[in-house]
């Protein structure tokens, strides 16, 4: 079996995670196991950067095999911001109704054709001694003119789907699940799991 660290500390995240990333042979471990390891400060500017600078210093602290992500929005007219700082693009960390206020506002007015939108999510998978893996996914869409929907969390009752017709906020989580940017950096991971894990 082997063991696989995966660099987050929110329950959430980490079942949303390894259930995307399911591979025979592989057994996804949480932080828990490891309360010493430090948290780590998302200070780079690409979701690359981050990722994998988390993946690094997770498996170096644990002597293991680490996953790690990051993930955000990007929007066209505001230069594909707000990117790597959506968590805190109105100013304090993870308010989310004040993130999706700051961003109506910005694009208010705008037409259709001037919100588009994508959710982007890198995954990276490192050892102790480097980088193994990074794989990205993109989620299209477009701002919506108000929030729809109650489901999901950050901008999702503001990310329009278009070919659905919906708000991710009005998604089912099994529905987002299958769509989302993360199941698509997710199903590219999976090939380089399957190879270790034969490995092993
Ligand atoms: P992180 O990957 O946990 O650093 O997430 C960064 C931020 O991106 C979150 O706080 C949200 O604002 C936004 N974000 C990332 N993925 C999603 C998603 O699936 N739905 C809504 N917002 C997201």
């Amino acid at each position: 079996m082997l063991d696989i660290a995966m660099a987050t500390r929110n329950r959430h995240k980490f079942r949303e995670l390894t259930a995307l990333l399911r591979v025979p042979g592989v057994r996804w471990r949480s932080l828990a196991a490891h309360p010493d390891v430090p948290a780590v400060r998302e200070t780079g500017r690409t979701f690359e950067a981050n990722a994998t600078k988390k993946a690094l210093a997770v498996a170096r602290a644990t002597g293991r095999l680490a996953v790690a992500d990051d993930s955000g929005l990007e929007v066209e007219a505001l230069r594909w911001g707000p990117g790597v700082r959506s968590a805190r693009f109105a100013g304090s960390h993870g308010d989310d109704r004040a993130n999706n206020r700051k961003l109506l506002r910005l694009l208010d007015g705008l037409p259709p054709a001037r919100r588009r939108a994508r959710y982007r999510c890198v995954l990276a998978l490192a050892s102790p001694s480097g980088v193994v893996a990074v794989a990205r996914g993109a989620w299209t869409g477009r701002i919506a003119d108000h929030p729809r929907g109650r489901g999901g969390f950050g901008y999702d009752p503001v990310f329009l789907v278009p070919a659905l017709g919906k708000t991710v906020g009005e998604l089912s989580p099994a529905v987002k699940q299958r769509l989302s940017h993360r199941a698509r950096a997710a199903r590219r991971l999976v090939p380089s799991l399957r190879r270790l894990a034969r490995a092993a």
